[in-house]
């Protein structure tokens, strides 16, 4: 299993000033070897069934500077600009592993067939961290980690490092609010068990506006509008921005007190989200949710209260918290969970003004959003409603037609 756990660093002036330094070289080093991508990309690019033989030169046959050929290219860089000889060798060649990856992600597709936009060159502050690839077991003592080529740095351990757990990589991150460590952590013993899913120890979450969330017991978790609520602040710090002039020393410290802000919300949000799924997985051993497609409500108009709500990120962190539990979280399919009775499997149109389930043939009546929770509920743990009046052996228990009703 790997984790990340995220500690604040507290560096001296000239650490601080080193890593700030080590930055700027990626970022430089970023931008060039993306360029080299780019050039060798536009020169070596012709249409698929003609190659002009009038209007371009044919192009010098240059090696394409894939990984390996910019890493073995980081010695002359070296060599021409000793200063990147400082710079902790490991964590120079992740930041040309990290232009092969966003290279990659625009030219491939990934597993849902979409494609990420050009990679952008770095402007001056636009590059925040840079990785260790491998780190020493025992780099952190005594409230300090010792990072190659920097040095033992104050690390605020607010949480121990779980038992059994390996540090994998360390990365270090530049914040609006100072410095952190991110470690990734890996524990290998921890073996893949699964709960056995029943009608009770599981619960259905149907995502709302109304609410944050709704189960298929009726509690409800109203949104959080940490976002909304501050929107005065960030409002008057925006406006605050674009009042001063563009360069000037009053505008730079204006927008990082509206990045701290932005920070603050985040963290509340993700707050939130943790506490959530926590008081779901301490009741419950399955948490069944739709499986929603969340890029595509959000272009829709109810945008900002989807955004402010979070609602992807809330179930990333309840799949991933449900399994380093042992629990399970599954996400089913939405069609018909709204429509459909949780009691008999009637259809029962509704528009999305109808708050309320109202069965003519089994007579439940329900609030809309808990019978969609039954139903998700039902679906995650594998138990189908069939309509009875379709099915009149289903009412008798059998789940499978009985020659006797053939
Ligand atoms: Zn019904």
């Amino acid at each position: 299993m790997l984790t990340a756990y995220k500690y604040k660093l507290r560096p001296n002036e000239s650490q601080a000033h080193q890593i700030d330094e080590w930055l700027n070289l990626l970022r430089m080093q970023y931008n060039y070897r993306l360029g080299q991508r780019f050039d060798w990309y536009e020169s070596t690019r012709c249409p698929i069934n003609s190659c002009s033989l009038v209007s371009c030169s044919i192009a010098e046959v240059v090696e394409q500077p894939d990984y390996y050929w910019q890493k073995r290219d980081l010695l002359n860089t070296k060599k021409l600009f000793p200063e990147y000889g400082e710079i902790h060798s490991q964590v120079l060649q992740d930041c040309v592993a990290r232009v092969k990856k966003s290279f990659d992600r625009y030219l491939t597709k990934n597993k849902s067939g979409k494609r990420s936009g050009k990679p952008r060159f770095k402007g001056r502050g636009r590059y925040h961290s840079f990785t260790y690839p491998q780190i020493k077991q025992d780099c952190i003592e005594n409230n300090r980690i010792a990072l190659p080529k920097i040095g033992k740095v104050k690390i605020i351990l607010h949480r121990p490092i779980p038992d059994g757990f390996k540090i994998k990589t360390a990365q270090v991150v530049r914040n609006a609010d100072g410095y952190h460590a991110i470690l990734t952590l890996q524990d290998d013993s921890v073996p893949a068990i699964s709960p056995d899913v029943n009608l009770d120890n599981s619960v259905g979450i149907d995502m709302g506006l109304k609410d944050f969330l709704i189960t298929s017991d009726g509690d409800t978790v109203p949104i959080p509008q940490f976002a909304r609520k501050s929107e005065k602040r960030k409002k008057l710090l925006n406006k605050s921005v674009s009042r001063k002039k563009k360069g000037s020393n009053r505008r730079r410290k204006t927008v990082k007190k509206l990045s701290k802000h932005h920070q603050k919300i985040a963290r509340q949000r993700k707050d939130f989200h943790y506490k959530t799924s926590q008081k779901l997985l301490d009741k419950y051993d399955v948490v069944g949710f739709e499986d929603l497609n969340i890029k595509g409500l959000a272009k829709t108009r109810m945008s900002k209260s989807i955004l402010d709500a979070g609602w992807g990120e809330f179930l990333s962190i309840l799949q991933t918290k449900a399994a380093n539990a042992g629990l399970m979280a599954i996400a089913v399919n939405p069609k018909g969970t709204t429509q459909n009775c949780s009691n008999c499997g009637t259809h029962v149109p509704k528009t999305i003004a109808d708050r309320w389930h109202s069965c003519p043939s089994c007579g439940l009546e329900l609030d809309r959003d808990v019978n969609a929770a039954i139903n998700i509920k039902n679906i995650a743990v594998g138990r189908t409603v069939v309509k009875a009046q379709d099915t009149p052996y289903a009412i008798a228990g059998f789940t499978e037609k009985p020659a006797l009703y053939a």
